[in-house]
């Protein structure tokens, strides 16, 4: 009980020396004390994923970085989707099928998956990470796609894990890559998770982004295809000949750029591809 208080009254006074600002809005907010944050997170996650827990553990996982208002406008994926390329429709009636576009246009990529929607208000968070110097949303945001990823595939399914590429200019210019940095702390994040991921392999180098693609805002469907094909090579093709790799990116809007990725792979070997974003938008852009 004492100790009880007492940790009570050490948080108070570092809250109080160092307020928690939210990522997204700024504002300042107090951290509850065992009821959100990580190791919370960590704790109400039990194995395999609950399709009942996934709207409170997003909430209280990012509630470590962001206020109450903008961790409670996270929304989760909730069935139904698409089979193949994750787009969430709109009716709730029905089960999980194939999409009107991937029955028109086969991916080359099997499936695609995200834990989250990419509507206006994460957009504004993606653009903090991305943009904004916010990296240290990295850390939830990538345990959110390897909760999905644990989800969603069995780990053995899947050999080499690669980050959708940046343009060399644009990578100086940020640099970082916001794909690898979603990845990188994976296998430490799994290890508190109690599983075990060390054969999994992280390639960051096997994809180049061959010339600079236009930014994809303000640009139509066929423009964006267009704007991807052939600005992407595969490095070391001995590496990924007989793979089962899982491709992975921080938004999944027309998906042409992991299409694009799938689809150099597959022309060098690979046995299959998958993809995983953070987020997935609502209509095939
Ligand atoms: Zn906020
Ligand atoms: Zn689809």
């Amino acid at each position: 009980m004492a100790r009880k208080v007492l940790r009570r009254l050490v948080t108070a006074v570092v809250e109080a020396v160092f307020p928690v600002k939210c990522l997204a809005c700024g504002c300042f907010f107090h951290l509850e004390e065992d009821t959100i944050g990580h190791d919370f997170a960590i704790h109400s996650y039990s194995g395999k994923y609950d399709n009942r827990r996934p709207v409170s553990f997003v909430y209280h996982l990012m509630r470590m970085y962001l206020c109450a208002a903008c961790a409670s406008e996270i929304a989760v994926v909730k069935p139904p989707f698409c089979l193949a390329c994750g787009l969430v429709f709109k009716s709730k009636e029905g089960d999980n099928r194939l999409c009107g576009d991937c029955i028109t246009s086969p991916k080359q990529f099997r499936v695609a998956r995200a834990p989250v929607i990419y509507d206006q208000a994460f957009m504004n968070l993606i653009h903090c990470f991305k943009y904004n110097g916010k990296i240290q949303l990295a850390k939830p945001l990538g345990m959110l796609m390897l909760v999905t990823f644990l989800q969603s595939w069995d780990a053995d399914d899947i050999d080499l894990v690669i980050p959708v590429p940046l343009y060399e200019g644009r990578l100086k210019q940020r640099g970082f890559n916001q794909a690898f940095l979603l990845i990188q702390n994976w296998k430490k994040i799994a290890v508190e998770l109690n599983r075990d991921l060390t054969r999994l392999h992280i390639e960051k180098h096997v994809l180049v982004r061959t010339r600079a693609t236009p930014p994809q805002t303000g640009l139509g469907r066929k423009e964006r295809m267009a704007n991807i094909k052939n600005a992407i090579s595969v490095y070391e093709s001995e590496k990924i000949a007989g793979k089962r790799i899982l491709l992975v990116d921080d938004v999944y809007t027309t998906g042409a750029p992991v299409n694009e990725c799938a689809r150099m792979l597959l022309s060098k070997g690979a046995a299959w591809v998958d993809v995983l974003t953070v987020a997935r938008a609502m209509q095939n852009w």
